[in-house]
């Protein structure tokens, strides 16, 4: 199991989105792996359709600092009913790029499989 970067909840298996993380963009020019649930991924691609602005310090997937950020409200597990709750995250262009490069990815492999 692994936990989503945004919502936190755990996973067998999460969508590898590549950002450019500014504090290691040194040690990984090319960018690093961040891994989102699906339901974060079709958050972002959402947010990436409706672009609302939100004020924040940081990109909460690459760190990215002092770029226009967006909302993406992701449902953060909770232990009691109704188990989650909305909660709003900040996201910078390039990272929803890199969504949506995951979700093409992610449509091609589908494609590409011998079930279909
Ligand atoms: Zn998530
Ligand atoms: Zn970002």
């Amino acid at each position: 199991m692994a936990d989503c970067e945004l919502c936190g909840a755990a996973r067998p298996t999460l969508c590898p989105v590549k950002v450019r993380d500014e504090s290691v963009i040194l040690a990984y020019p090319k960018g690093t792996w961040r891994g989102i649930n699906e339901e974060c991924l079709d958050r972002c691609h959402e947010a990436n359709i409706n672009r609302v602005p939100i004020k924040a310090k940081k990109c909460d997937l690459c760190g990215t600092r002092n770029v226009p950020l967006f909302q993406v409200t992701v449902q953060i597990p909770v232990f009691q009913e109704p188990y989650h709750r909305n909660s709003n995250k900040a996201i910078c262009e390039s990272c929803f790029e890199a969504c949506e490069d995951t979700i093409k990815r992610r449509i091609a492999e589908k494609e590409e499989s011998p079930h279909h």
